[in-house]
């Protein structure tokens, strides 16, 4: 007991200073993901399992050096309307055309960010060039982690048209740190995607339809919980941070009834079948030949600054994405 205390007071303190489904759940799923793998891919993976799952989280961390990487992680669904599937045309040439540019750079570019990253996934297959494929494959799980994420699909992205600031790093950081080690990550196996463009809009639909009961269900607990036990405090470096306290936490998780069980998991699989898919479109080249060549690793210097930033912001309380 004691022993389990401790440890999820370190995951506790360690979300907060690196945040979103952010650290702990994108490693979790990333790391995971490799495991539903074919044969013939699998033993690549492992091999740098340790890259995909350190990795995870490259793109937000990206988000501090480079201004346009932002609206990659999310889609303001509701902001095309009451019917926003049918609205948004599919295809990026189309919804521009439609919506403008602009307009899509400011309300997200989630779905279409799938599809880029999968060609160049795709590609660097094709190029058998493993530094970009571990690269692309830790960018892609991403993406696709965070198209599973019910707050990342609508303008009230943390809660902040309802009153309820704060829910966007509750839902998808706090919950997965204290409840994620009971769950079933049982998945299979990964499986063709035929359209990965496709696959990412039914992905973000579903996701989208999961937002009221996100928001409506904390609302309601929070109308009704004893306002005095709502929240804990603990010390950093002398400063009182709050959170919501672990008995708030566990009856919302529990009136989410398995949500964000069922959306890690599905996350998991997700990521498998992408990679998967790629490398069938690349035509199944042998992976076994490929050679890992830690030197190359891409971007290295401006990573380091970035996390640097991202780190330091973290720790002054977080921002959410
Ligand atoms: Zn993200």
């Amino acid at each position: 007991m004691y022993r389990k205390t401790v440890i999820l007071l370190a995951l506790t303190t360690m979300t907060l200073l690196f945040g979103s489904w952010g650290f702990f759940a994108h490693r979790k799923i990333s790391h995971l993901a490799v495991f539903t793998l074919p044969q013939a891919m699998i033993k690549f993976y492992k091999n740098n399992i340790s890259y995909i799952t350190e990795h995870a989280s490259d793109p937000d961390k990206r988000r501090y050096i480079d201004p346009s990487e932002a609206p990659r992680h999310y889609l303001d669904s509701d902001h095309y309307g009451s019917s926003p599937f049918d609205s948004l045309p599919m295809k990026w040439n189309e919804a521009v055309k439609k919506y403008t540019l602009d307009t899509l750079k400011q309300h997200g570019l989630l779905p279409w960010q799938i599809q880029r990253t999968y060609a160049s996934l795709t590609k660097a297959f094709k190029d058998r060039d493993s530094v970009k494929i571990l690269r692309y494959s830790s960018d892609l799980g991403h993406y696709i982690a965070d198209a599973h994420v019910p707050l990342h699909t609508t303008q009230n992205h943390n809660g902040q048209l309802t009153n309820q600031v704060g829910i966007h790093a509750f839902w998808e950081t706090r919950l997965p740190v204290l409840f994620s080690q009971d769950y079933d990550f049982f998945t299979g196996r990964a499986v063709y995607i035929e359209d990965p463009l496709k696959e990412a809009w039914k992905i973000i639909k579903h996701t989208f339809s999961l937002k009221d009961s996100v928001l409506l269900i904390e609302a309601k607990l929070f109308r009704t919980f004893p306002s005095d036990r709502k929240y804990s405090y603990f010390n950093n470096n002398g400063k009182a941070i709050k959170q919501y306290s672990e008995e708030y936490s566990e009856e919302y998780h529990k009136l989410l009834d398995g949500m964000v069980e069922r959306q890690m998991r599905s996350s998991v699989l997700s990521i498998g079948s992408y990679w998967y898919s790629a490398w069938v479109d690349a035509g199944q080249p042998e992976l076994s030949k490929f050679k890992f060549s830690t030197e190359s690793l891409i971007e290295k210097d401006s990573l380091e600054k970035a996390e640097a930033l991202y780190k330091e912001d973290a720790a002054m309380g977080r921002p959410e994405y």
